[in-house]
């Protein structure tokens, strides 16, 4: 590879990618894009002669992580020497949250086919700013160099048309659009080629993929997909008004399906769902269908806590549900009130402070829910798909768990990444599991 620091003419690019899988695969088609053009790839920013930064910008923290890092970048843009390009979700947001001083270059997540003339102008000193909004008809079509490998994230839509009160992304990212699905499994099919082995299906709700054609065909897509071969496939992001027995009986009848499923619920309570723009229904059928139609489930939820008019009697029936339905993951999140959604005018907003208080208790309860889970497997084999190498272990996931944001196991014994193994779990703590590999695997 030519950089740099060898003198040659080949110029470098690195990408600092932030935020959600979503962005992740946008990060990587940027880096397909501009490996087709001629740039080399660098895994680090110093090396580099381009440095862009794909933001996420759906609430507060994201927005300031962003802002801190694209700051520490520009402070080092003269002793390394590389140019600064900012993307993704903070110039769709409001580019009025982006100090263009020292910027040599802007994109919308919708633009990011023009990064290589931003970056050619660039290395001209001219400043392109190329963020507006328009559907990527060929999304899936663009190349891409996988960075996640075993797994890989597949977008089968982009945008949003939910409108739940408090969420920006379809101000950001904008409507509901379903990738057509010729394109999706050409893309899935280069990704298997590539051998990767658990694929990951997401899109802000891929329930509703194909409503903005005429029909929802989510079932339609996934027996397509299954058909490539890969060995796990994985659901996320499932608005609770989206599961149909449809879907429950193709992922109990499948073995290639992860026996997992990420259904943000963001709340219980039908007073604070109705203010959330949410579906209000009986949650706890819900979960229990979904138990019956598929006994072996991982179910996996979100929750928001402090939302305008949560008082605590309404945040004890939400500590209540979680201790009574014993979720296998929870995220939670405390709600900030964003400009330009409909919450953020909304009355009865709860203090920080004790939004924090309620974030700590409610994630304390699932911690002793997770660690009697997590005990449970003692003694047990299950697969685990191997991901990482360390010193004198390895490091891997279940199909209960997705990367990132569930629990790990820790493997001892011989296998390569990509593997996936019977494994004896011999100990357990609230979100690891440790075990051996089986002997004949
Ligand atoms: S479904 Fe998710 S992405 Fe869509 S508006 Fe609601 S919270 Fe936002």
């Amino acid at each position: 590879m030519e950089s740099k620091q060898s003198g040659n003419t080949m110029r470098t690019v690195s990408v600092i990618s932030l935020g959600c899988p979503k962005n992740t695969v946008d990060s990587e088609k940027i880096l397909g894009i501009l490996g087709s053009r001629g740039y080399a790839i660098s895994a680090i920013p110093e090396q580099s002669d381009f440095v862009i930064v794909n933001t996420c910008a759906f609430i507060k923290p994201a927005v300031k992580e962003a802002k801190q890092i694209i700051s520490k970048l520009k402070k080092n843009k003269n002793k390394y020497g590389y140019k600064l390009i900012v993307t993704g979700c903070l110039p769709a947001r409001d580019p009025w949250l982006i100090d263009i001083r020292d910027i040599d270059g802007i994109t919308g997540p919708y633009n990011i086919d023009k990064l290589a003339d931003i970056l050619s102008g660039a290395d001209e000193g001219k400043q392109l700013n190329a963020n507006s909004y328009l559907k990527i008809t060929n999304y899936c079509r663009i190349p891409r160099v996988i960075s996640t490998f075993p797994h890989a994230y597949l977008k089968i839509t982009e945008g949003c048309s939910n409108h739940c009160s408090y969420c920006t992304i379809p101000f950001i990212r904008g409507p509901l659009f379903s990738f057509p699905e010729r394109d999706i499994l050409k893309e899935a099919e280069s990704l298997y080629d590539f051998g990767v082995k658990e694929l990951i299906i997401v899109g802000h709700d891929i329930t509703a993929y194909g409503q903005d054609r005429g029909k929802r065909n989510l079932c339609a897509l996934l027996k397509k997909i299954l058909k490539i071969g890969f060995r796990w496939v994985r659901l996320m992001y499932l608005h609770p008004a989206g599961i149909t027995d449809e879907l429950l009986e193709l992922i109990e009848g499948n073995a290639q399906i992860c026996k997992y499923l990420d259904i943000p619920l963001q709340h219980i309570n039908p007073v604070i769902l109705k203010k959330m723009n949410r579906p209000v229904f009986d949650y706890k059928k819900l979960i229990e269908d979904i138990r019956r139609a598929v006994p072996q489930i991982a179910i996996r939820t979100t929750f928001i806590v402090g939302f305008p008019g949560e008082t605590d009697e309404i945040f004890e029936q939400l500590v209540d549900f979680v201790r009574i339905i014993k979720f296998d993951r929870i995220g939670a999140f405390i709600y900030y009130p964003e400009k330009d959604t409909r919450a953020f005018l909304f009355k009865n907003q709860v203090p920080f402070k004790i939004k924090k208080k309620r974030l700590f208790k409610l994630m304390n309860v699932q911690r002793m829910i997770s660690k009697e889970l997590a005990g449970s497997f003692v003694g047990k084999e299950i697969d685990v798909l191997v991901e990482k190498k360390k010193d004198d272990y390895l490091i891997g996931r279940t199909q209960m768990d997705a990367p990132d944001i569930d629990w790990t196991v820790r493997i001892y014994g011989k296998a390569s990444i990509g593997d996936i193994v019977r494994v004896r779990i011999t100990k357990s703590s609230p979100y690891c599991l440790t075990g051996s590999i089986c002997m004949g695997n």
